[in-house]
């Protein structure tokens, strides 16, 4: 089942989905939203039934993660984090990595949209996807957590499994995944060929460089200056020329 935190916006859509999923070892939470969402708190635990057995964090984003510690504090249920996650504030239970198997579900590390973001794959071809792929909007990608060249690495490894459905962390389920994960890797590597097409002649700024691309096949509410960097630095990664650019 799934309960939708109470944070719509921009950035959220009708807000953080929180996912109740039932495997061999028990009930297992997926996000836990944001910790000022007392109602949503309250619906998750009143959904926990009998046999309840821990929160998986896809990311450590405050939407996703941010009410794990105290639903650990009032479940006593344990809490799992990637190996990157990022914030030495908090003590999980377990670190996850990439291929680890807990409680039947597959731990895929999918870095880009913040380095330690993981995917979690159910044996039925069900995959929970958080904020990597996303079916209302694209994702974020924003330096210096964000990795524009990990995230199209990522996106393409999706799109190389035979996921049936994916769950997001913001949005409605999404089906037959590929052909969308397709669209959204294929509209990134038009923006970055655009860019590099304008700079090519044309020294500028990031700000006034971001102004000129606003087109999308998929709908996108904006063009972050911070993502037009991450696509510069990821040519430039790629021994691409970059030295036009001039970040202000
Ligand atoms: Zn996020």
């Amino acid at each position: 089942m799934t309960d939708v935190t109470n944070n719509p916006g921009e950035m959220t859509y009708h807000g953080t989905n929180t996912y109740i999923v039932d495997t061999s070892e028990g009930r297992f939470i997926i996000d836990s939203g944001r910790v000022e969402d007392s109602l949503h708190l309250d619906a998750i635990i009143d959904s926990l039934g009998p046999n309840p057995a821990g929160i998986l964090v896809t990311h450590h984003h405050s939407d996703h993660f941010g009410a794990a510690p105290i639903l650990r504090e009032r479940t006593g249920l344990p809490v799992y984090v990637s190996q990157a996650f990022p914030d030495d504030a908090f003590q999980p239970d377990a670190f996850l990595e990439d291929g680890e198997v807990i409680a039947g579900l597959t731990v895929l590390h999918t870095p880009g949209h913040v380095s330690d973001h993981l995917c979690f794959a159910r044996p039925d071809r069900v995959l929970f996807t958080g904020d990597h792929i996303m079916s209302w909007n694209s994702s974020i990608v924003s330096p210096p957590d964000g990795n524009m060249h990990d995230y199209c690495a990522h996106l393409k490894r999706l799109i190389e499994r035979d996921d049936k459905i994916c769950l997001p962390g913001h949005g409605p389920v999404l089906p037959h995944p590929q052909p969308y994960a397709k669209k959204l890797l294929a509209n990134r590597m038009r923006r970055e060929a655009e860019i590099l097409e304008h700079l090519a002649d044309t020294p500028d700024t990031v700000k006034n460089t971001a102004a000129l691309f606003t087109r999308n096949p998929i709908r996108i509410l904006r063009w972050p200056p911070n993502e037009m960097l991450r696509h510069i630095l990821k040519s430039f990664s790629q021994n691409r020329e970059w030295h036009r650019m001039e970040i202000s």
